[in-house]
């Protein structure tokens, strides 16, 4: 249940192992275009790949060839290449998450048929012994209706203070129009990137303005869809006009702008309970920090569909899933609780508060490469091993 970024990666996946008997329950009235930017790294662009659906991706999104940390002044601390330009045989998307759900889900339902799709279908904890099939998948996001069920002891999501604000701006590209961007620390940053090429030259750029405010405000609603006024963001990234981007210009010129607080919640002993499992953020909700929650979505769907085709016990195929992905992703969620690989803009601020002369008599390449590749090897994207590493397709399924 839940057809978002999850559930139609799983619809897809289980049809592709030969698994066809599938119901896919959606809070939501129909499909909507909803959120902004969204990445989709090499790990899962290899899953998307091997569904059949890598093109179509591609084709609503920009491929990111470079990635850049900046401290707040826009001086550069690290650049590297991304994607095929990394050695990676499959690319890095960034894409709006609206177009890149639309993908998934159509080629989902062309696939299993328009029927399998069941709109306006809340689940709650308490329908689950209604429910008809097997096995019962909770896709249903960070507020997971039915997490509760292998957590019953734990909370709502657990926030870290800092408030996200997005927006999507009309821009010319900046630093060669494939670039993602991260200036200042966790508790004040930018992360920005272009999600579209647009016919006159110009991009769809996706940003995201992160702070912990220390004012005493609330925690700004859960709600995806909150939008608040620009004057909100703009307020803190005054001081961010760099000599290659303009930011205070880039949110105002934002039509709308969506809030949302950084939340994640401790990883689980179990994602189980009887026929049920968890998938997605219902799973391993993480911080927005390595561009992961969509691509560990994605590859949940793949061993998942892929142990419950060749296990015969579903019982056993639902602890083999999660014996693989349940250590994965706790490693990932507690990375990014301490910045994941974007820690080297933490040290930097640390050692030189007030920006440098020389970067390397702040820190040594070795330690920014160090970082840089630990963090991948966590996530499961260091490009060797996801090069070679055998297929999660099932044969002659
Ligand atoms: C509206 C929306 C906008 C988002 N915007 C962004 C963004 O801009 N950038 C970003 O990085 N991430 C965004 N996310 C989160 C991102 O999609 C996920 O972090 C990631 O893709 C993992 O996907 P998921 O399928 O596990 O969860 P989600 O993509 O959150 O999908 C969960 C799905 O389950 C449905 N659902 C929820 N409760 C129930 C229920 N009780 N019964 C049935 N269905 C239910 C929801 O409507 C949704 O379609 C957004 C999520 C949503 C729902």
């Amino acid at each position: 249940m839940g057809g978002g970024i999850g559930g139609c990666a799983l619809a897809l996946s289980l049809h592709a192992a030969g698994i066809t008997d599938v119901v896919v329950h959606e809070a939501a009235d129909g499909v909507r275009e909803l959120g902004v930017g969204i990445n989709v790294l090499p790990h899962a662009m290899r899953e998307l790949d091997e569904l059949g659906v890598a093109a179509q991706v591609a084709a609503v999104a920009v491929e990111t060839s470079e990635l850049s940390y900046h401290n707040r002044f826009g001086q550069q601390i690290w650049l590297e290449p991304r994607g095929l330009a990394a050695g990676y045989r499959w690319p890095q998307l960034s894409v709006h998450r609206g177009a890149l759900l639309s993908v998934l889900h159509d080629e989902a339902e062309h696939r299993l048929g328009e029927r399998r799709f069941h709109y306006s279908s809340r689940v709650e904890a308490d329908d689950l012994e209604h429910l008809e099939g097997d096995v019962i998948v909770a896709c249903d996001g960070v507020h997971s209706a039915l997490r509760s069920l292998a957590a019953p002891a734990e909370g709502p999501p657990l926030w870290n203070g800092v408030t996200m604000w997005r927006g999507t701006t009309v821009a010319e590209p900046f630093l060669g129009g494939r670039r993602m961007i991260m200036a200042g620390v966790l508790a004040h940053r930018m992360v920005i990137y272009p999600i579209c090429d647009l016919p006159d030259g110009r991009q769809l750029v996706n940003w995201v303005a992160e702070v912990r405010t220390e004012d005493g405000r609330p925690m700004p609603r859960q709600d995806w869809n909150a939008t608040v006024d620009v004057t909100e963001p703009l307020r803190y990234f005054d001081a961010f006009r760099f000599d290659w981007l303009d930011v205070p210009s880039l949110i105002e010129q934002s039509e709308q702008i969506l809030c949302y607080p950084m939340v994640d919640r401790d990883p689980l002993t179990t994602w189980r309970h009887g026929r049920l499992t968890l998938l997605g953020d219902a799973a391993h909700p993480m911080y927005p920090v390595g561009s992961n929650g969509a691509s560990q979505a994605i590859i949940d769907a793949r061993v998942l569909a892929r142990e419950l085709r060749l296990r015969s016990d579903i019982s056993e195929a639902l602890q083999a899933y999660e014996g693989q992905r349940l250590p994965a992703t706790a490693a990932v969620v507690l990375a990014n609780r301490r910045a994941g690989p974007e820690r080297s803009m933490e040290l930097v601020a640390e050692r030189a508060p007030n920006g440098f002369e020389r970067l390397e008599d702040v820190i040594s390449h070795d330690e920014l490469v160090a970082i840089a590749a630990d963090y991948k090897r966590t996530a499961g994207f260091d490009p060797a091993t996801l090069n070679d590493r055998p297929s999660l397709s099932v044969p002659d399924a």
